[in-house]
């Protein structure tokens, strides 16, 4: 039997007890039941995202979470500060700019940290408060570069700017602490770290980002949260849900509060050590340099010079049955990005790093059979 591994940067595989809850009988969203379900998931939730603020769920990809996170609090005209090192960021900027908001992009290159020193002379220099928001995203995962949301948090200060953070592929994963961190509105998808396939979207609001909002003129309806409170107030959503991946995110949230979130912390963290001394192992330049700002979920890596991404990527998927992803916009020739999150297991790390080795023997590149996976058995092998 054939068996596929999908080892990109979400969706990610989804357990099969969390498929099979899909399965379970549709019921009425404005009944008891939906009731019962959606306040327990909240609630959980809530433990996930480390908060006491808010929760909505909501039946849309992360883009429509992204999307939710700028018109909900970002009035026309607005300056907003989006700090960006790559595409994500760039699109966070871009929808903050397609609702008419003032958008300074504070750009650091592809696979660099952000710019936090100029972030903080902006905000130190803005006494009265013109900057409203500041849009970030804690994992960039077109480029495997985990940004320090507690750094930015910190350089805030008494700024009265929102910080707006996308955590869509790393809540779960890594910690991301909503209340201590003073997330006002952070946002994130159910198809990568939570175990979930691709469908819901959640976010999370506190008093500040609700004071701002009673202000906001920008025009919203689908993606209203003071709709998503009210019917949340009574068990509801203003919408019909995707009622089956609700269902299946009970059964994801009974499973990751079971072991807890250090587990899954401590889980990412030794896949990605592994994935990143595979790669020095066969010689492959890392996109990121410096392991504390590597991402936990999803790795990029330089191709080597004389491969072609699509040769690599097609023969590892048809010989080996493992999917990887290339890279994103300007770097979508030069990197190739293995995602190592949600129920991805160093197991299926090992495997892909197998699959690359004689993937790259076969394309005709002087890599050493081998020389990859030995470096990450000898991380796997220090899991407790
Ligand atoms: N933000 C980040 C960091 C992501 O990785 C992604 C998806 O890959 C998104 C936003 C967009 O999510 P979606 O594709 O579900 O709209």
């Amino acid at each position: 039997m054939e068996k596929e591994y999908l080892m990109i940067p979400g969706p990610t595989p989804v357990p099969h007890e969390i498929t099979q809850a899909m399965g379970s009988n549709i019921f009425n969203h404005r009944g008891p039941k939906f009731k019962d379900l959606i306040e327990d998931v909240t609630e959980k939730l809530k433990k996930v995202f480390a908060t006491s603020n808010d929760l909505f769920i909501l039946t849309t990809s992360g883009t429509g979470a992204m999307e939710t996170g700028v018109v909900n609090f970002i009035s026309p005209g607005d300056k907003v500060i989006s700090l960006s090192n790559g595409s994500f960021g760039d699109r966070l900027a871009n929808i903050a700019r397609t609702y008419n908001a003032d958008v300074e992009n504070v750009h650091s290159e592809w696979g660099e940290p952000l710019d936090y020193e100029a972030l903080e002379k902006k905000l130190d220099e803005d006494k009265d408060g013109k900057i409203k928001a500041i849009l970030v995203v804690h994992n960039e995962s077109s480029t495997g570069m985990m940004n320090d949301i507690e750094r930015v948090s910190k350089l805030r200060k008494n700024h009265p700017a929102l910080m707006i953070v996308d955590t869509v592929s790393s809540l779960g994963a890594v910690p991301v602490e909503v209340d201590e961190w003073n997330i006002d509105v952070c946002l994130t998808g159910s198809q990568k770290a939570l175990l979930l396939p691709p469908g819901l979207a959640f976010i999370s609001v506190n008093d500040r980002a609700w004071e701002v909002m009673q202000n906001c003129t920008q025009p919203v309806f689908y993606f209203s949260l003071q709709k998503a409170k009210d019917f949340l107030d009574v068990g509801q959503t203003p919408f019909t849900p995707a009622i089956p991946q609700v269902v299946a995110l009970k059964e994801a949230l009974d499973m990751i509060l079971e072991k807890g979130r250090q587990y899954s912390f401590d889980r990412h963290y030794l896949m990605m050590q592994s994935v990143r001394k595979a790669a020095e192992g066969l010689g492959l330049e890392l996109l990121v340099k410096e392991e504390a700002s590597a991402s936990r979920t999803v790795t990029a890596i330089k191709k080597p010079q004389d491969i072609e991404i699509k040769d690599l990527r097609s023969l590892m998927r048809n010989k080996y049955g493992v999917e990887i992803a290339g890279g994103q916009g300007k770097l979508s020739q030069e990197i190739f990005r293995i995602g190592h999150l949600g129920a991805i297991t160093d197991m299926d790390v090992l495997t892909t790093i197998a699959a690359l080795e004689m993937s790259l023997v076969e394309l005709g590149s002087k890599v050493q059979l081998g020389s990859g996976v030995s470096k990450a058995q000898e991380v796997v092998m220090q899991k407790k």
